[in-house]
């Protein structure tokens, strides 16, 4: 077993690192918060006085933190105290741009580094079921890669740095949009007559089907149990939904990509963010199209 970093011990980081723990590896953590870092403690993990404390000695470093400013500049003060061979493995929703910097600095100082950006959310960061998408070149793949599955259900290498990032901002743009699609499906099927659960029933076998329908149905009592059953708390917050959609505007953008459903999607998370529903779960977009 290895000596690991973990550094951003939040709402993810907090059971990824302690699933890390659990596989045997000794998690070294740091976190801004001192609460994180006693709940990290409580978890198995061993409290570190800093980022450079936590990456001493260290063969893998995870950081899992809210924003590309965040991973930059901690990577930034850890790089010249990182031990020789060990891998950079950033998990937290970045820009493309900043992923690719990011990983380019590193390699450029000897090391291996990859961008793991994840699907699941805070449930599966405890669990250990989250779905990695890593980017980076295959050496430093493989290295992240035992990593990556004592936290996870499924890592898939998407190509080289940023790739993983790039498949992350897609997937998550579909999310978005089959979401407002499938909210404002159930509300014109209630205008129209429609029970929602006989609109469910046949949605769901037909091909206006996705996982927005049927693994998290945004209508309160049909399909499985979701946060709509929960009057759209926990889950995956608006706030959260509309940050990775601006993420994906902002690589369309770059890139010249027409993309009309995710800047919709985009406008009408921002106007639920700005009515102060960011906390509550992406499918209360459903009250908001109401
Ligand atoms: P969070 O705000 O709960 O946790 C971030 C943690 O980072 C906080 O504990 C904060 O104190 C710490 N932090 C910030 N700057 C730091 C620094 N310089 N050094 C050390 N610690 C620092 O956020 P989260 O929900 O855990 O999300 C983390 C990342 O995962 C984000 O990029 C987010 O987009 C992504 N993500 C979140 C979810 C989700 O459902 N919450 C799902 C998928 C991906």
């Amino acid at each position: 077993m290895a000596r690991v970093a973990f550094i951003g011990l939040g709402n993810m980081g907090g059971g990824m690192a302690a699933n890390l723990a659990k596989a045997g590896h000794d998690v070294r953590a740091f976190d801004l918060s001192d609460a994180a870092l006693t709940r990290a403690e409580a978890a198995g993990c061993l409290r570190a006085a800093d980022a450079v404390a936590a990456v001493d000695g260290a063969e893998a470093v995870v950081t899992m933190l809210p924003a590309g400013t965040h991973v930059e500049a901690t990577c930034a003060t850890i790089l010249p105290s990182l031990a020789p061979g060990a891998v950079l493995i950033d998990c937290s929703t970045i820009d493309v741009a900043t992923a690719k910097r990011v990983a380019a600095q590193a390699m450029q100082a000897g090391f291996m580094a990859v961008d793991a950006p994840v699907s699941g959310g805070i449930a599966a960061a405890a669990a250990g079921t989250l779905t990695f998408m890593v980017g980076g070149p295959e050496d430093a793949f493989a290295r992240a890669e035992p990593f990556l599955s004592a936290m996870g259900k499924a890592v898939i290498r998407a190509g080289g740095s940023g790739a993983g990032q790039a498949a992350k901002i897609c997937n998550n743009m579909i999310l978005g949009a089959t979401m407002v699609a499938t909210c404002e499906a159930f509300l014109l099927a209630g205008k129209l007559g429609l029970d929602a659960q006989a609109f469910y029933d046949i949605a769901s076998v037909s091909s206006g089907q996705s996982w927005s329908m049927t693994s998290y149905c945004p209508v309160p009592g049909v399909g499985p149990e979701t946060p709509a059953d929960r009057d759209y708390e926990g889950g995956f917050a608006a706030a959260l939904m509309l940050k990775d959609l601006r993420l994906a505007m902002q690589a369309a953008g770059e890139a010249h990509a027409q993309t009309p459903m995710g800047a919709k999607a985009a406008g009408l998370y921002e106007a639920m963010v700005a009515d102060g529903q960011g906390g509550r779960d992406f499918s209360g977009i459903i009250e908001q199209l109401a």
